[in-house]
Order: structure tokens, then sequence, then C-alpha cells
């Protein structure tokens, strides 16, 4: 089933999961999804890693495992800078073959030590690409607190808008820590005529190396509200947990009374997190 058709009936919710290291059996995901399934997302969605070649087959195989034996739908992620088109051909055959109706098409970061194929600049290149050559649900990255190559956020739409032209049917964000970052791109983006279904992606952060690995990776802006309880529970790692919990569980509610299209919760293969934060909010997501 194409997902679009769930946006018009309610809030969708939705779990992001990644495939185990490679040096980690395959099968330890499919323990973390015995326990998500049993919380009825909407979708589940799988990453890709960026290097190319085989490295995405553990990608296919999870989003597969999730339709066939779990009943739920996936999402297969593809980040398409180090694919030539006839590989981008193969993997959508591949998809298709093994029940894959969407995917989060994706320009992906480039990566230092490997220098791009030259077939796709831009992530709207591969969802322009998908749209000539097969039929699939698209969905799009976006950032509310701009995309770090972008000189300022107003390029940075101008640029999604064209994904979106492309064909993306769909958009997910980065992270964010703060509503009213989100609320404002929001406004921006509907004023650019960009119409499509926005999920807002949620990471709650439950861990003290999470936090530091937020800071460098995702450059989010952290408000005074999140890091006052960061550095309050550092050294106390349940309540920590408990406290990020219940930090995100805030900005899920807020969302949603704010009339929020969709919640995408960044799992970290935490079933035990994404359960608590699913039981928290059950009876607002309407
Ligand atoms: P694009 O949309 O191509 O944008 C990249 C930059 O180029 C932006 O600055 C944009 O403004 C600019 N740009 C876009 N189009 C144009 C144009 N036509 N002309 C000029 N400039 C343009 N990475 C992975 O490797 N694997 C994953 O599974 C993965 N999952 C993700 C899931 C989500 C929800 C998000 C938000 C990100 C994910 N990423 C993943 C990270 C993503 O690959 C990186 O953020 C990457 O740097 C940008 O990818 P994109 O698809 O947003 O790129």
């Amino acid at each position: 089933m194409k997902i679009l058709k769930m946006f018009k009936d309610k809030t969708v919710f939705s779990f992001e999961v990644f495939p185990p290291k490679r040096t980690t059996p395959i099968e330890s995901i499919y323990k973390t999804l015995d326990e998500l399934k049993d919380l009825k997302p909407d979708f589940i969605s799988v990453t890709y890693g960026a290097g190319g070649s085989n490295i995405g087959a553990s990608t296919t195989q999870i989003a597969s495992t999730i339709k066939r034996n779990y009943g739920i739908e996936p999402v297969a992620h593809l980040p398409c800078i180090n694919f030539t088109k006839d590989e981008i051909l193969r993997i959508l055959d591949d998809f298709h073959r093994n029940d894959i109706e969407n995917i989060l098409a994706l320009r992906g970061d480039i990566n230092p030590d490997i220098s791009p194929k030259k077939d796709f600049k831009y992530a709207s290149d591969l969802v322009e690409f998908i749209k000539q050559n097969r039929d699939f649900h698209i969905i799009g990255a976006c950032y509310p607190e701009c995309h770090f190559e972008s000189i300022d956020l107003d390029t940075d739409i101008k640029n999604l808008k064209k994904k979106v032209d492309a064909g993306a049917d769909q958009l997910i964000t980065q992270l964010f820590f703060d509503n009213n970052i989100f609320y404002s791109f929001l406004e921006n983006v509907r004023k650019a005529k960009i119409k499509v279904p926005i999920q807002a992606g949620i990471m709650p952060v439950v861990n003290k190396k999470q936090i530091e690995r937020m800071v460098s990776l995702c450059g989010a802006s952290l408000p005074t509200k999140f890091t006052k309880i960061m550095q309050r529970y550092e050294n106390h790692p349940e309540a920590l947990r408990d406290a990020g919990i219940a930090y995100a569980v805030n900005q899920i509610v807020d969302l949603i009374a704010n009339g929020v299209d969709g919640i995408h919760l960044y799992t970290m293969n935490n079933a035990y997190v994404a359960k608590r934060i699913s039981d928290a909010i059950s009876g607002v997501l309407i």
C-alpha cells in the first residue's frame, strides 16, 4: 500500500530503524521489530548506508520482512549520490520484487573518501528519475533549521520546492527539539506553495552519549528547557531516560494539538523507548 492514503484520515505515526552494523548478525533487528510491531505504527522506515555498492542489501531484506512477516508497511531509504542510473534501476526492481512500495529518496551525505558518481547530484534528480521510470510513493527529507550546505533557509526551501515539483509525495523532517522552529518552517514552506504532507521527525534523547553526538552531528538548536533537563540528569541514566521520553512526549502532544500531519519517531532501534512514547500518546493520536 502506498502510504499517502493514510494522511487523509489521521495523524500518521511511524518509526525509523537502522540495519545492524556489519559485525552484528542481521537477526538482532528482528527482536526489536517483534516489539515494535505490537505498537501498530502506520509504517516503519529502514535507513540505507550511503556508501554505494551492496551496502543496502540489508535495508531491502529488513523492509521486505517488515511487510511480509509483520504486516506493516515499510519505507526503504535510498541515498543516490554513489549510484549510477543503472544501479538505481536494479535497486528499484529489487524493492518491487520484495513488495516495497514506498521510498525515502535522498541524496546522502558526501563522503570525502568516496568520489560521488555523476548521475545524480541532488535528491530531486532521484525523485524525477523514479517518477519517470517506476511506480513508487516517494518521500523526501526536509530541514526546519536549514540543511547545513545551504546558505540560508529561503534558498533551502526553494530547493525543497524543486524536490516536490519533481514528484515527492510527502516530506519527513530532520529531528528538532524546539517546536516553534518547526511551526515557523511550516509557515514558510506553505507560503512557498509546498502542499504535500509533512511529518515531524522526533528523536527521544535518552542517554548522555546521544546528547554529545547530537550536538556535534546534526546541529539542531537545543532550547534552554532541553539543556536544563539534560544537565540536571546527565549523571543519572534512568532519570535522564525518563526525562528524555517525557520531553519527546510533550513535543509530540503539542505538535498534534497544532495539527501536524504526522510524527516520525527516530527509534534508534530502542523498542522500550518507542513503547513508552507510543503508550503515552496513544489516546491523543486522532
Ligand atoms: P537534497 O535534497 O539533494 O539537498 C542537499 C543540499 O543541496 C541542500 O543544501 C539543498 O538545499 C541543496 N539542493 C537541493 N537541490 C538543489 C538544486 N536543484 N540546486 C541547488 N542546490 C540544491 N542519509 C543516508 O545516507 N541514509 C539514510 O537512510 C538517511 N535517512 C535520512 C532520513 C531523514 C528523515 C533525513 C532528514 C535525512 C536522512 N539522511 C540519510 C541524511 C541525508 O542523506 C543528508 O542530510 C544529505 O546531506 C542531504 O540529503 P537530501 O536528500 O536532503 O539532499
